[in-house]
């Protein structure tokens, strides 16, 4: 058994979701899992952002636009009005649980995350039960595995996956003559079952997690490219695929911003060594980017660019004396529950990196107990990924020589054997991009 997992722009129009039928059936007794349509988790964010505003008429007029959208898509994606009925009776349930909010959006009972979450969750619901309205219709007997009756998380955020697994297990077994499974990415319960999600692009974690409790044979992420590019196409002209990638290469490239994969994608993978590969609903017989544990040695694969970075420096005339002062200064980090994702030390100084800066004013305040502090804002993480092992000799070299007159501000190599990291400013990511592109892969 796969896990093939088909993202927004996959099942984004009645065509599109026909396809991916038919790339799933052609598959056999597979999970598919799936996003909402494209462009509709964002005009839920839309509809909640009007709604904690306030603005219940802008809520209004964007739900609006999103059910006439959805009716055209019920009628050019179902024949028969038997399915077009049943599409959209659960349709408008999301609809109605959405206008609930409406009424009590106002100032006495203001909007709140959980309402938020749970209108976040009607596109996953909805692209769902119109491929299996239109399985059903084909005549396959496809069964759905509600994400909400198993996904399920801790306080952490991390996902319980004893849980899923013994629920996941007992509904399967409830469908034996189910030709394929139908599931949400993205939604799950947390800890106290209320209605949550795994963050934006979470349907991959959802493939993975998946994939992972039901140790499968291979997960498989259809998107709109074929594969992990060796930079980022949005950026960069003349990107090419990645025919296979380590499990360490493809987390470091996720975490730092190569969008095709969300970033916890890659662990629960890993850990279960199971093969993920990337590939293109567009261009089904692509060869794609398979993930796994062995790959090239020696290799640079690709780049990728994590924005919204703040850089924070704390220098201290104490330092060398002061064992501890890492510590410290990490602690006061944890303490905000901020991660750290770059680190510079020299004997006099220490510089961090942090891509959530909503407790900045606090860090940086307990952090002038330590030393002086300085903040540079709006950089962006660089980050050159392949076989770096020390031994390599001279990638390093190249991937900083490559920058030319392109200021960096820091620059970590060591903290595994896979990653470059410079930093530089936001205006001069895209020339950074291309600069590596053309001297490490041209
Ligand atoms: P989906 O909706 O299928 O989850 P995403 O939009 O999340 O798709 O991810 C696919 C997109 O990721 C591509 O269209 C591409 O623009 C972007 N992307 C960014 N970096 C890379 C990269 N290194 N390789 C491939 N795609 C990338
Ligand atoms: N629909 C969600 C989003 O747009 C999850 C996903 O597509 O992976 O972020
Ligand atoms: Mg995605």
């Amino acid at each position: 058994m796969k896990v093939l997992k088909f993202g927004g722009t996959s099942v984004g129009s009645p065509e599109r979701m026909r396809h991916v039928a038919e790339l799933a059936l052609e598959r056999g007794r597979n999970i598919v899992v799936l996003s909402a349509m494209s462009g509709t988790t964002n005009a839920l964010v839309e509809i909640s952002d009007y709604l904690y505003k306030g603005n219940i008429p802008g809520a209004q007029e964007t739900l609006n636009a999103l059910e006439a959208k959805y009716d055209v898509v019920v009628r050019e994606l179902l024949g028969t009005l038997g399915a077009r009925a049943e599409a959209l009776r659960a349709i408008e349930r999301s609809w109605e649980l959405i206008r609930t909010y409406f009424e009590r959006g106002d100032r006495r009972r203001p909007f709140t995350q959980v309402q938020e979450k749970e209108i976040l969750a009607q596109g996953e619901l909805i692209s769902t039960a119109l491929m299996f309205a239109h399985m059903r219709e084909r005549g396959v007997r496809a069964a759905m595995l509600s994400a909400l009756s198993f996904m399920r998380t801790f306080d952490s955020g991390e996902p319980d996956m004893a849980y899923i697994r013994e629920k996941l297990m007992v509904l399967m077994e409830q469908q034996p003559d189910a030709e394929l499974f139908i599931t949400q990415g993205f939604i799950c319960r947390d800890s106290s079952g209320k209605i949550s999600n795994l963050q934006r692009g979470g349907s991959d974690y959802t493939a993975s997690i998946i994939g992972a409790v039901l140790d499968v044979e291979e997960i498989q992420i259809w998107t709109d490219i074929d594969g992990m590019h060796n930079n980022d196409p949005r950026f960069v002209e003349g990107t090419r695929p990645v025919g296979r990638l380590h499990f360490e290469e493809a987390a470091e490239l996720a975490y730092f911003g190569a969008k095709i994969l969300h970033p916890n994608c890659v662990l629960p993978a890993k850990l279960h060594n199971i093969p993920v590969r990337l590939l293109n609903t567009m261009e089904p017989e692509a060869p794609g980017t398979l993930i796994c544990n062995t790959a090239p040695d020696g290799t640079i694969k690709a780049i990728a660019a994590k924005d919204g970075i703040t850089a924070i420096k704390i220098k201290s005339g104490r330092m060398l004396v002061a064992y501890g002062f890492l510590h410290k200064v990490f602690e006061t980090f944890e303490d905000h529950r901020t991660s750290i994702d770059m680190i510079a030390t020299s004997e006099v100084g220490v510089t961090v990196t942090v891509d959530n800066d909503s407790h900045l004013v606090a860090i940086v305040d307990e952090l002038k107990a330590f030393g002086t502090v300085s903040v540079d804002r709006d950089m962006v993480i660089i980050c050159v990924v392949g076989d770096l092992e020390w031994h390599n000799a001279g990638f390093e070299a190249r991937a900083v020589a490559a920058l030319g007159n392109i200021p960096i501000r820091m620059i970590s190599y060591g903290g595994s054997n896979y990653n470059i990291s410079m930093l530089v400013h936001k205006d001069d990511k895209v020339e950074a991009l291309r600069r590596l592109s053309a001297a490490l892969f041209n």
